[in-house]
């Protein structure tokens, strides 16, 4: 796992132990259930687990505590941040039960107790979150309108969304009416492959 070590040089052995076993678990997953394009495996490391990991780069995560990773898929990016940091506990939530079924399977085999997989759709989530994440999943507004009409979701004081999103944003975040930063995912990792990705990041009263 060179390339992530070398955006995470202080990486323990134990988290480069997972972080690998985790491409071989779930690259064997996703033959049988297909969470990522199959072409993109080559790329897992680069495409999606470093992508994932660049919300780390981005802020210092360990001032959340509780996260929740909105239409997570196989598990991007709640599974890669739970590996790197443990402490924190991650709910990963798909409305598609056999992507969910994925990511609790990749826990179990790497024994990742903080991370909890939960087949439900977002706009029924219930808990308490002060990070929430989501990549690829709905435009800003729609993400935002499901936080916000769900009385069973509370977003606590000093929270953040943050929304790994690509290509041209600007009417997307208009329409969605609130204040927000973007930053360049290049800036953080320099490949190419990042071009025209971005971290939407709201902080939790514009939304709640
Ligand atoms: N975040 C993952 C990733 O980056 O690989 C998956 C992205 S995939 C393009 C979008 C995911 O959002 C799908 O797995 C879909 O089931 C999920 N999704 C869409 N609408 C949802 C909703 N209302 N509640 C929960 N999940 C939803």
């Amino acid at each position: 796992m060179s390339l992530t070590g070398e955006y995470f040089p202080h990486l323990t052995e134990n988290k480069l132990q997972k972080l690998n076993d985790f491409k071989v678990v779930f690259s064997e997953w996703n033959e049988k259930i297909n969470c990522v394009s199959r072409k993109d495996i080559p790329f897992l490391e680069e495409r999606h687990i470093l992508h994932s990991l660049s919300i780390g780069l981005h802020i210092d995560m360990n001032r959340f505590n509780h996260v929740l990773d909105i239409g997570t898929g196989g598990g991007f990016p709640g599974i890669p941040l739970g590996i790197m940091f443990p402490d924190l506990e991650f709910k990963l939530v798909d409305s598609i039960g056999k992507k969910i079924k994925v990511v609790k399977e990749v826990a179990k085999a790497l024994d990742l107790k903080n991370v909890h997989g939960v087949h439900e759709r977002a706009e029924n989530i219930k808990g308490e979150f002060d990070l929430i994440l989501s990549r690829a999943v709905a435009r800003t507004g729609v993400i935002i309108e499901w936080v916000r009409s769900n009385q069973d979701l509370r977003v606590l004081p000093d929270s953040k969304l943050l929304l790994l999103k690509g290509g041209d944003l600007k009417e997307e975040l208009a329409e969605a009416g609130i204040n927000y930063s973007l930053f360049p995912v290049s800036d953080l990792i320099n490949i190419d492959f990042f071009a025209g990705k971005f971290i939407v990041d709201i902080e939790g009263k514009e939304i709640k």
